[in-house]
């Protein structure tokens, strides 16, 4: 009878667990139903966007530290920009101003300016190269087999004129936007944007401007990157993780001589310090975060087996959560991560050491705080005489919605749908940091996405050797970045 009884109850179990695969919602924004665009004139005009695109990859704008860039080639990008988009600088509807002599500032009137504007950005510096690993010139913008070559043609030159492309087409075609449009074009994003993006940011504040939403650089249209998707997957960041560079220093050990030595030495405690800590992971956060969302917008159309975990995360949570934490890359999504980047100690091969520090570089998952994190590293280190100090921090964003009603996600989803037919979107979390950073007091909607199609082999390609576009992944840029600006004026 008993085992009856079990038998029973299992068979209700496994057919729960069926019973909620089979009936999984469908979690995706759908494509906007008789809002398709044309936007065919884009290709016809392939050669003159891609000869842009090269010429602005051959100004040489690296950034190395604050204060330490080519501006000179900062302010060609300006002239080439006047140049190469006469609609746009001759339109009546778009004042440009020059944010603390470098970076770029475009206000594009909309006919209802009681409407928000929502702001698109773009970064005009790039990181440096190491030209010897390079198999073409990364200045030069060479076009080899349909790629364009060069710094910048993922990071991030290819949106600063893909948004310019989208808005001179848009001018030239006589369409007024209807919402206003703010492109804010920074030129130190590679070395923190303190004084571009953050510079931008404190004009529109002190002008009194909240967006609608904002758009910059990010995570992009993934092509076999997502485990069980056998379609493209738009991955959009809702959120950022934060960052702590945490100092761990001791003193309190007697130093001397080697010969007589005390029971710990200054090494010895901070190595025991960083052991616990590289022992200890942060706690999972998984559900705290979007990084459950992300899997819960694809559930409907991943492979099976995952598809029963995801529709099943109130038992299946915890394999999950334990084998996401195998991979380094999959970790980072669910918990602040703990980095030794530093350690120093001794002066002398016979001395006891008169101090140790260690640098902990932190990336603070977007449902912890530095404090957070501060708590728990003395928590764990437990030991008085390590002392802390934070060297830079600064807090994880806050999330961005991705509902149906939030108008920022869904003109990304819609778009995509529209330029990557059978894609899937999804919210998601940035590892790295973007200019975002600067503007939370002018939106709360910040979404940090390129429209543009990755796959494994590309990933290297950023802020590394032979990065490249395809011409025909760069067009659909800049179809996205029209379509955005339709879309944008069809929801209220
Ligand atoms: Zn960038």
């Amino acid at each position: 009878m008993i085992a009856l009884i079990l038998a029973s109850g299992a068979i209700g179990f496994v057919g729960l667990v069926i019973f909620r695969t089979l009936t999984y919602p469908n979690k995706q924004i759908k494509p906007s139903a008789g809002q398709s665009f044309d936007t065919s004139f884009i290709q016809e005009n392939e050669d003159r966007l891609v000869s842009n695109l090269q010429q602005v990859v051959r100004f040489n704008t690296t950034s190395r530290e604050r204060g330490d860039m080519n501006y000179e080639e900062i302010l060609k990008v300006h002239q080439f920009i006047q140049q190469a988009f006469p609609t746009i600088h001759s339109s009546p509807l778009v004042k440009r101003e020059v944010i603390n002599q470098y970076s770029l500032l475009y206000t594009v009137e909309g006919s209802e300016p009681s409407l928000k504007p929502y702001i698109l950005c773009a970064h005009m510096d790039v990181v440096p190269v190491e030209e010897d690993s390079w198999d073409v010139p990364p200045f030069e913008g060479r076009l080899v087999d349909g790629f364009i070559y060069g710094r910048g043609t993922l990071d991030d030159k290819h949106s600063l004129l893909g948004i310019l492309e989208a808005l001179e087409f848009l001018l030239q075609r006589g369409e007024k936007p209807v919402r206003p449009i703010i492109l804010a074009f920074g030129h130190d994003e590679e070395v923190e944007g303190r004084d571009g993006a953050k510079e931008i940011a404190a004009v529109l504040k002190d002008r009194g401007i909240q967006a609608e939403f904002l758009i910059d650089e990010g995570l992009t249209v993934t092509d076999g990157l997502v485990p069980g998707m056998s379609n493209l997957v738009a991955l959009v960041g809702v959120a950022e993780k934060g960052y702590l560079n945490l100092e761990l220093s001791v003193d309190s050990a007697p130093t001397g001589h080697a010969s007589m030595p005390p029971k710990e030495t200054n090494i010895g405690i901070l190595s025991q310090a960083v052991s616990r800590l590289e022992t200890n992971p942060f706690p999972s956060m998984f559900g705290k975060g979007p990084e459950r969302a992300m899997f819960e917008f694809l559930g409907a159309e991943i492979i099976f087996p995952l598809k029963m975990v995801i529709a099943n995360f109130w038992l299946f949570s915890p394999i999950f959560e334990w084998i996401m934490s195998r991979k380094p890359s999959t970790n980072a999504f669910l918990r602040t991560t703990t980095a030794l980047t530093v350690f120093k100690g001794g002066i002398k091969r016979n001395v006891l050491p008169p101090s140790a520090t260690a640098n902990i570089n932190f990336r603070i998952h977007p449902a912890q705080t530095v404090q957070d994190v501060i708590d728990y590293v003395k928590k764990v280190v437990n030991d008085d005489r390590i002392k802390l100090k934070t060297i830079a921090a600064h807090e994880p964003s806050h999330i961005s919605p991705y509902s149906e009603s939030s108008l920022g996600f869904k003109s990304i989803a819609q778009c995509v749908k529209q330029v990557f037919p059978g894609a899937s979107v999804s919210p998601s979390v940035l590892i790295a940091n973007t200019d975002t950073k600067w503007y939370p007091d002018i939106t709360a909607n910040r979404y940090r996405f390129f429209p543009v199609v990755t796959d494994a082999s590309d990933i290297n390609r950023i802020h590394g050797h032979n990065e490249r576009i395809s011409i025909g992944h760069y067009l659909e840029m800049v179809q996205f970045y029209y379509l955005l600006m339709k879309h944008a004026d069809n929801h209220s």
